[in-house]
């Protein structure tokens, strides 16, 4: 990275830890995604559950979390729907769950979009811990830029990835379509942290996922 991208996304992580701490969530800053990835593989628990997520992909967080001795409880293609119901409701009672969200704010917010919801309800309650993980790619100014960002980017992206006939992969940004594949179905906004819940965050001075 560019020497001065990288002292500017240092102030902006700053910034956006600060906020987050104040909002209840424990907040670490990492300048490499293997930093970052290696202390949550470090962290205690057997069971660790996650939807899909690039930002996990591009630190090889399964391969790390399963040399680390955790089970790593996921969906996979080409599972039924019974199948992934019950994968779901066991990451959702896991010793600790990963996600990132699609945006992140500089007032210290998370926000979610998701097509089935069931990252939504385990990254607000459920899981023993929650863990976070978030590349400067994803700070916004606001929840309005926040969610601009996951419409325009992150599900445009997530289409394409998916090979999704929805309007947007040819396009390039959201038109709030009503395709029955439309994968924005649910956004999920943590103002603070629900207080029953241990939630982590990890931001990375680095672009991660989408
Ligand atoms: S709402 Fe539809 S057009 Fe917008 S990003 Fe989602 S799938 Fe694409």
């Amino acid at each position: 990275m560019d020497e001065n991208m990288r002292k500017m996304g240092e102030g902006r992580l700053k910034n956006a830890a600060a906020t987050l701490t104040a909002n209840g969530f424990k907040t670490l800053i990492f300048s490499a995604g293997a930093e970052a990835a290696a202390y949550a593989a470090a962290l205690p628990g057997t069971t660790a559950g996650m939807g899909g997520s690039m930002t996990a992909r591009d630190l090889g967080l399964q391969e790390k979390l399963r040399a680390a001795g955790k089970e790593v409880v996921t969906h996979v293609a080409g599972m039924s729907p019974e199948e992934r119901r019950a994968v779901w409701l066991k990451a959702q009672a896991a010793d600790l769950y990963f996600a990132s969200p699609q945006a992140v704010t500089l007032d210290g917010k998370l926000i979610f979009l998701d097509a089935y919801g069931n990252r939504g309800a385990a990254v607000i309650y459920g899981p023993k811990k929650i863990v976070l993980i978030a590349g400067i790619n994803k700070l916004s100014r606001d929840e309005a830029e926040g969610l601009r960002r996951a419409r325009d980017i992150a599900a445009v992206a997530n289409n394409i990835r998916l090979k999704k006939d929805n309007p947007c992969v040819k396009t390039g940004r959201c038109s709030d379509c009503s395709s029955p594949s439309r994968i924005c179905n649910a956004v999920t906004l943590l103002w603070k942290r629900p207080l029953a819940s241990d939630i982590e965050v990890l931001l990375v001075n680095e672009n991660l996922g989408y």
